[in-house]
């Protein structure tokens, strides 16, 4: 396979233009995400290339030194781009030094071809290997496709500059300019615009994903506590009826309500309280299974989705939340600060026609008994109210008026 090489550089500076162009347009105004180092990265690597390509018409000096400092300043700019996506400061010297061992190397291998692509594959592997370390570093995993489609297409370019290597020290072909045709310069070049053209969708994929990431997040977590938001706790509840309807099993709802926290606000203020908040949320929890779900209700109210869980053991979970809230005391500025919740429990076999608001229902009148009776206790309920049940929210959630969520 051999193809024109001037063509191929030609299809590189292009695509670096245009692919620089566009992630400055996309990143513009959006300072802290990477997106302009990555242009700038881009537009070193166009202005890299078509030096190389007047290798001959201007000097060397130009075309060789120059033009390689500048792809190690192109993967150096990208480093920085990774960094400044995963808010780390940039890192100096792993940037600056091998467009120092480029720039200093080069004048002294004008006359030596061979040695000058082995040198300069080997420190850009290197950079490659630097960028992938970065995205891959323990922490600062960026998750989704983009990051795989990023890291894919540096991988791609290093196995290929590593291919590179070994042909300029050992391989049979042994081109004697830049220019020229053979099938490891085509695969070289090839490989360099279909890395240009991956890697650069793929940071921008990847800010799209960590975008949709956090978007997903507020969408479904309550942002004080952390804890499931009204809207996520209620769509796990209908989806959980569902279920145990179908499979015939036991599902059990808990209403945990906070004692007297008006009081809270008001002796303490409303920091305070929304410190106590967060306790109660970590104390609950704690204390649950991994497949049970703690979501916030309402302002102090908090609801407990237990599935495949009968009262009776639900309403002992329940007695030892309750103990626990009251054993561990929330410090608040070096104080401890003590308070009760109430817990409504609702437990039993679903049956067909059962639904989500039915369980709060239930839930919620146990919890008003708890506090009838004097606070700081549990009491549990096991029938339904057969009321006009809401619809389901499992097909479209969305359709829903936002009064019932
Ligand atoms: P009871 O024992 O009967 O439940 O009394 P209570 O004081 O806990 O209940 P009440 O409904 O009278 O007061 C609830 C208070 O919760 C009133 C409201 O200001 C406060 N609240 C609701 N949401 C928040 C919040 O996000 N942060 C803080 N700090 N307070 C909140
Ligand atoms: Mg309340
Ligand atoms: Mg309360």
């Amino acid at each position: 396979m051999q193809a024109d090489v001037p063509t191929m550089l030609l299809m590189i500076i292009a695509c670096s233009v245009i692919m620089a162009g566009a992630l400055a347009v996309v990143g513009w105004g959006q300072r802290r995400d990477g997106m302009g180092c990555w242009a700038a990265g881009l537009l070193l690597h166009s202005v890299a290339y078509v030096l190389l390509s007047l290798r001959g018409r201007i000097p060397d000096l130009l075309s060789i030194v120059v033009a390689n400092g500048l792809i190690a300043g192109a993967f150096a700019a990208l480093l920085a781009a990774v960094h400044q996506f995963q808010s780390r400061p940039w890192p100096l010297w792993r940037m600056a030094l091998p467009v120092a061992i480029v720039v200093l190397a080069f004048p002294f291998l004008l006359d030596q071809y061979a040695a000058r692509v082995a040198l300069g594959s080997t420190v850009y592997t290197v950079q490659i290997g630097l960028l992938l370390w970065a995205l891959g570093s323990p922490g600062h995993i960026a998750p989704g496709r983009g990051a795989v489609l990023l890291m894919a297409g540096l991988a791609l370019q290093a196995l290929v500059l590593l291919v590179r290597v070994g042909a300029a020290l050992w391989g049979a072909e042994q081109p004697s300019g830049l220019l020229q045709s053979g099938t490891v310069q085509s695969l070289t070049f090839l490989t360099s615009f279909v890395t240009v053209l991956t890697a650069s969708l793929g940071f921008v994929f990847m800010s799209k994903d960590r975008l949709d990431d956090g978007n997903r997040r507020m969408a479904a977590i309550d942002p004080l506590t952390g804890a499931a938001n009204r809207r996520s706790i209620i769509l796990a509840l209908d989806r959980d009826v569902a279920r145990a309807v179908r499979m015939r099993e036991s599902l059990a709802l808990m209403m945990v309500d906070i004692d007297h926290f008006k009081r809270v606000n008001d002796e303490y203020g409303h920091l305070a309280g929304d410190h106590v908040l967060c306790h109660v949320v970590d104390v609950l929890r704690d204390r649950v299974r991994t497949q049970d779900m703690v979501g916030r209700y309402g302002g102090e109210e908090f609801l407990v989705l237990l599935p495949d869980t009968g009262l009776k053991g639900a309403a002992e979970l329940a007695r030892q939340l309750c103990h626990s809230v009251e054993q561990s005391p929330c410090i608040w500025e070096g104080k401890p600060l003590f308070v009760t919740v109430s817990i409504g429990v609702f437990g039993a076999r679903m049956e067909p026609g059962d639904s989500w608001d039915m369980l709060i229902d239930a839930a919620d009148r146990a919890m008003y008994r708890a506090k009838q009776n004097g606070r700081n206790r549990v009491e549990a309920v096991a029938d339904l109210r057969r009321l006009a049940s809401r619809p389901s929210l499992r097909d479209n959630p969305d359709t829903f008026p936002s009064s019932m969520l």
